[in-house]
């Protein structure tokens, strides 16, 4: 998608992969810099260990505790984080309302996906954000986290904390508007629903975070006649607000969709 963008843009430059390994990074990133790169996205377990490595980290990425955008300016390293950001655009364009409207119930309130996304609610203002994980303590670790955000940057978002099975689950989806799935439930097949059928109606907005295949959870809320969607538009909208950090331009969204759904078409052949 980034190299549809540049072309379309008419942006001489290329997008490729590098593997780096954990003890290369700081030898990696002072060469990057120095050898004219403009930026790079970071993933698992790079996020969090770039951070020390950074001249300036913006405050969004701070509260996220984590960089997924690194941006080379005249021989500094500034951080970003565009994961949270990306998935409230990704509402806005799936489903034609704000995220932070919402009553949200994030599943897989302990992981990294989940964490951020979780952050986010409460930084777009989410009225009612109910945490769910299997592991509970690590939901509890991020509701207090939640509730420590200085109030300007929530809207002092209402946390409960459930694990998965916690007949509470029920109660506290009437009162949610959107499900957003965030564990790793529905990534290999034959996965199960981390949500019974039974409890999911049609008023309900399904946003599964995987996109490598329609989820249990995604063909049930489909079934019951609830409005879904999945990943792919947050991974797009991660990578546009990359785009623009980088070049300081708006990104060519409709490209770079057209490019992430014809890579995905080809890839699963
Ligand atoms: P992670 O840090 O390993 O977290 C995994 C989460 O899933 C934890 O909350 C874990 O609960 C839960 N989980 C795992 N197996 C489970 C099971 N059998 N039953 C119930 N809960 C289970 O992984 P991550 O990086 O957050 O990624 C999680 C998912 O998010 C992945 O499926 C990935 O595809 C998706 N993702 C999507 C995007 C995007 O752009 N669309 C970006 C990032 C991630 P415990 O705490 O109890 O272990």
């Amino acid at each position: 998608m980034h190299m549809a963008a540049l072309g379309a843009c008419g942006l001489r430059h290329v997008y490729g992969r590098l593997h780096i390994k954990p003890e290369e990074l700081k030898e990696a990133f002072g060469r990057l810099s120095e050898t004219g790169f403009i930026g790079v996205n970071l993933t698992i377990p790079h996020k969090t260990a770039i951070l020390p490595l950074l001249n300036h980290i913006d405050p969004h990425a701070k509260i996220m505790g984590a960089v997924n955008t690194v941006h080379f300016k005249e021989g500094e390293l500034s951080g970003f984080n565009t994961d949270g950001r990306g998935l409230a655009r990704a509402i806005a364009d799936d489903f034609g309302v704000q995220l932070g409207t919402l009553r949200v119930m994030v599943i897989g309130a302990g992981g990294g996906a989940g964490r951020a996304v979780a952050l986010q609610c409460a930084l777009e203002g989410c009225p009612e954000l109910i945490l769910v994980n299997r592991t509970r303590h690590k939901a509890e670790a991020l509701a207090r986290e939640i509730e420590a955000l200085p109030a300007q940057s929530s809207a002092a978002s209402r946390v409960t904390v459930l694990e998965s099975d916690d007949a509470g689950l029920q109660r506290c989806l009437e009162k949610t508007d959107i499900i957003l799935q965030c564990s790793s439930l529905g990534m290999n097949e034959g996965d199960p629903s981390p949500i019974s059928s039974a409890l999911l109606h049609r008023q309900l907005l399904v946003y599964d975070t995987i996109y490598s295949r329609e989820t249990q959870l995604v063909l049930d809320a489909k079934a019951k006649g609830a409005k879904t969607s999945n990943g792919l538009s947050m991974l797009l909208h991660q990578g546009a607000l990359a785009f623009e950090i980088w070049f300081n331009q708006p990104a060519p969204v409709a490209v770079m969709r057209a490019a992430l759904l014809d890579y995905r078409k080809t890839s699963s052949h």
